[in-house]
């Protein structure tokens, strides 16, 4: 049987040892249909090919075409990689989108915002849905595609379309509602921008998504970020005191989910509590801190890691350990490390490093570029070990700046190592860390399977 296929899903690689390799698909298979179904995307290839029967239309590098009757046997991975999928193109124009504060000359796909459902559902990135074709939406019911995370920012309509610069953005409410009734969940985000979506709008907004009920897991507050670069003559960034009143509000759902549903349900960012001078909340206030990677809790996260790899940390008495991060993390850092340094012996050293790429206002670790922080350690041959933020870098260890790790490491005059929470490196790395050479070390690849943060848009 011949298939038409809307789209071309192409094999990356094939593992050996897989079901994949025993059927001989190459890098280059198209895979076009499974049980007579067009495969669109890398959703349909993982969702159909789930079944332990089923039959694989597929297309070879030669041009064949081929027919497959799998029965799976127990336990053989399927093994196959798809090339990179067309990632879906975002629809709105966001004053505050970080993308459109990039600044010139970096790599194309710094430059792509991105609004797709289908990274929602696999990576955690966050989508608006103002993009969805039908079809889409019955996919999302019919693979149950859940928990999805969701740019709410306002739920009035005409602050909505004003914030997303879309006046096609349909009304969120009804639409998360209708989601809802077919049993999809969703973690919301609202990114705060002063004079729009904060004071009575936030009220507005929390009230309507907490009246979803249990459909919408939880909500995070986020105060807009902005590099030297965005529109600011359109958009600012709250101020100390706006950041404190729009912790009030959360404060306020929060307690009233925490004694209702038992638990608080509406989170502040990190970064809405370090730019309100208030304190955080303790590490058991985010639960499994579902939004980690929003920044949200991820201090705290952090801190809990640390905790958990305790009693597995080296001696490290008489070492030196440089710890990079950026501006917001500076003043945390030290609680931080505060554990590291009475489980290991070592002195840490916190090394706050300023973003010459975007500019002074964007303060995070995960956005620092690999020139910054070069221009940081050079000459520090005081320290025996730097860490850097491993979230700073792509899959392919390259930092925002197209320079990557291998680079880095080479000329930095002592050995660096890419690390997520500091005790991954630190315990496995222990005995490396002692016997080193200071110079022209690499940098280790952590192992450890947490998703790459996104970097480009708020929403
Ligand atoms: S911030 Fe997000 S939703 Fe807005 S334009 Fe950028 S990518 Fe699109």
């Amino acid at each position: 049987m011949k298939v038409k296929a809307r789209a071309v899903i192409r094999v990356q690689s094939v593992a050996p040892n897989s079901l994949g390799a025993e059927l001989g698909l190459l890098a280059g298979t198209e895979l076009l249909a499974v049980d007579g179904r067009a495969l669109e995307d890398f959703l349909d290839w993982e969702f159909l090919t789930a079944e332990d029967q089923f039959v694989l239309s597929a297309r070879l590098p030669t041009g064949q075409e081929v027919e497959y009757d799998i029965a799976r046997p127990e336990g053989l991975p399927m093994g196959v990689t798809l090339e990179p999928p067309r990632i879906r193109r975002c629809a709105n124009h966001c004053d505050f989108c970080f993308v459109d504060g990039n600044p010139a000359a970096m790599r194309a796909p710094l430059y792509i915002r991105d609004d797709d459902y289908r990274l929602s559902f696999r990576y955690g990135n966050f989508a608006t849905l103002t993009n969805l074709k039908p079809w889409d939406v019955e996919r999302i019911v019919e693979y149950r595609l859940s928990p999805l995370y969701v740019s709410v920012h306002a739920t009035e309509p005409t602050i909505r379309r004003w914030l997303l610069r879309n006046p096609e953005a349909p009304d969120i409410v009804p639409q998360l509602r209708a989601f809802a009734e077919r049993g999809i969940r969703f973690h919301a985000q609202v990114v705060l921008v002063p004079g729009v979506n904060d004071g009575p709008e936030l009220v507005r907004t929390l009230t309507d998504l907490y009246g979803l009920g249990p459909a919408i897991l939880s909500v995070s507050v986020v105060p807009v970020a902005l590099t030297e670069f965005s529109k600011r003559e359109l958009v600012r960034e709250p101020a100390r005191a706006e950041c404190r009143a729009a912790l009030v509000t959360v404060d306020g759902f929060a307690t009233r989910s925490l004694t209702e549903r038992g638990v608080p349900w509406c989170f502040g960012a990190d970064d809405l509590y370090l730019q309100a001078g208030q304190p955080l909340p303790p590490a058991e206030w985010y639960g499994d801190f579902e939004q980690r990677e929003n920044g949200v809790g991820s201090v705290r996260y952090l801190q809990t890691r640390i905790a958990a790899a305790r009693h597995r940390l080296p001696d490290l008495a008489g070492r030196r350990i440089g710890v990079v991060t950026g501006r917001a993390m500076g003043p945390l850092m030290p609680a931080v490390l505060e554990e590291l340094t009475v489980a290991t012996k070592a002195r840490f050293e916190t090394v706050v490093v300023d973003n010459t790429l975007y500019g002074p206002s964007v303060t995070t670790a995960g956005l620092l570029p690999g020139a910054s922080i070069e221009r940081a350690l050079l000459g520090r041959t005081d320290l025996d070990l730097v860490l850097l933020p491993a979230e700073a870098t792509n899959d392919d260890l390259v930092f925002i700046d197209d320079v990557s790790a291998d680079e880095l490491g080479a000329r930095l005059p002592i050995p660096m190592h890419l690390s997520y929470d500091f005790a991954d490196v630190l315990t496995e790395c222990g005995t490396e860390v002692e016997g080193r050479s200071r110079h022209g070390a690499r940098p280790v690849v952590p192992r450890f399977d947490f998703r790459v943060p996104r970097l480009e848009g708020q929403g």
